[in-house]
């Protein structure tokens, strides 16, 4: 299918072009008509399906088609988070870039006055957490009254957030007569009933199911003494195929150590938890996606959502204790229709955790060994790490001098080959 046969506007096709997108995602290619057509919809998507590109594109293409009057805002976009408010304002820019659209963000975390003076001014789309929007719109920033579009984007999180309530006060005051689209990972009785609340006639669409990436993404174990993982990771880091690299660590103190180590070894990294500040944050995801970090590391929480485009490998340095969490993490690689390769540092602690992740994908995971890394160096004596035993974090090789010994060379690390062209978020993906 091609999309040229979808009904978008050409400024927009040629945007896409410039994306690299040969061809719609399955949730584009179902989703982009029935929005088109001005009906209400549901997406059963996760991210990581072009869900954003499905809702964003014929969203564009039904804007330009309207006209905006001065101070009114027409299209509002909810996303639970900061990143993915920024995140979908960058989708939505490189989409737009052939349009005049005015398109601005609101969130919490950094200085208000420029988003209150983008409310005053108006804008065709706002894309918003819900929190400091009803902030906003309570303070009467922001004439809502010419509202036509509303997408609730991950409307699951956004409810495990707690921001039905806030969502509830937004919606009630946008007008009535409006097209509104739902897109959420899951279909639970809570989705239901609020799609029955601020939906009507609603179409759905699942087939947005993303292929499975347990079975998608390729995958390796190394199983490794705790101590010797930071060095393990290090040798691994020394294969080039290994390009644009999420670690996944459990704890913020882990994911510090870790980053402080590859630093010091020459390997530009940077950490994304929950004790860093919303810029900092911002910041370390944004060197990342542009490439002048190579390495990012974080835990769980702070990388839910996180949709970075070509990332070539994600290790979990600590393996999840949670099936769900290792496929959720796994799935930050082999976005869409690219290749990606998953590996997991497994110390003897954590193989029950393997066992019951194996049990849980129905497959055994390859394991593999690295050439020339001595997995017998012991464990320098007096580490914290070792006196821990099977804490959670591990990221502690000891001092230099004390740790294993490094590895005569390099050696492959059953990596994926050629990566993708570097530069901007908007590149060809890598297709197997
Ligand atoms: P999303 O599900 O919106 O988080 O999208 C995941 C990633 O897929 C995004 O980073 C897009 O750059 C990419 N993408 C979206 N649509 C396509 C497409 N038709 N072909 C290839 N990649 C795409």
């Amino acid at each position: 299918m091609d999309f040229r046969q979808l009904g978008l506007d050409p400024r927009v096709l040629r945007a896409v072009d410039d994306a690299g997108y040969t061809e719609p995602t399955p949730i584009q290619a179902a989703a982009i008509p029935v929005i088109l057509s001005g009906k209400d919809l549901i997406g059963i998507a996760q991210t990581g399906t072009g869900k954003t590109a499905a809702f964003t594109l014929p969203l564009l293409t039904r804007l330009t088609t309207g006209h905006s009057s001065p101070g009114h805002i027409r299209a509002l976009i909810l996303a639970p988070t900061r990143e993915l408010v920024v995140q979908i304002h960058e989708n939505v820019r490189a989409y737009a870039q052939y349009l005049s659209l005015s398109v601005a963000t609101v969130f919490g975390g950094v200085g208000e006055k420029p988003q209150i003076e983008a409310l005053r001014r108006g804008a065709d789309i706002i894309i918003a957490t819900p929190g400091r929007l009803l902030d906003l719109m309570g303070r009467r920033y922001g004439n809502f009254s010419g509202i036509q579009h509303l997408v609730l984007d991950e409307a699951d999180r956004m409810l495990d957030m707690g921001f039905l309530p806030a969502i509830r006060d937004v919606v009630r005051q946008l007008p009535k007569r409006r097209q509104t689209l739902l897109f959420s990972a899951t279909l639970s009785r809570e989705i239901e009933a609020v799609t029955r609340e601020f939906l009507q006639s609603p179409q759905s669409v699942e087939i947005g199911k993303r292929s499975n990436p347990a079975e998608t993404v390729s995958q390796s174990v190394y199983e490794v003494p705790r101590h010797l993982k930071p060095a393990l990771l290090q040798q691994l880091l020394r294969d080039p195929a290994l390009e644009m690299v999420l670690v996944f660590t459990r704890m913020k103190h882990g994911a510090d150590r870790i980053a402080r180590r590859l630093e010091q070894s020459g390997i530009r990294t940077a950490t994304l938890h929950s004790n860093r500040s919303q810029n900092q944050r911002l910041r370390a995801l944004s060197e990342f996606k542009g490439g002048a970090v190579r390495v990012l590391v974080a835990t769980d929480i702070a990388a839910r959502g996180i949709d970075v485009d070509g990332i070539s490998h994600v290790v979990n340095f600590d393996f999840p204790p949670a099936p769900e969490d290792y496929v959720h993490r796994i799935g930050r690689t082999g976005r869409a229709n690219a290749v990606g390769d998953a590996i997991s540092l497994v110390s003897p602690d954590e193989s029950n955790d393997l066992r019951a992740l194996e049990r849980f994908i129905h497959r055994t995971l390859p394991r593999k060994r690295l050439d020339g890394f001595d997995y017998s160096a012991p464990a320098p004596a007096a580490s914290p790490e070792t006196r821990r035993g099977p804490g959670p974090s591990g990221g502690r090789g000891g001092s230099p001098g004390r740790g294993p010994r490094p590895p005569g060379g390099g050696g492959g690390s059953g990596g994926s080959g050629a990566g993708p062209s570097r530069g901007g978020n908007f590149r060809p993906r890598r297709f197997r």
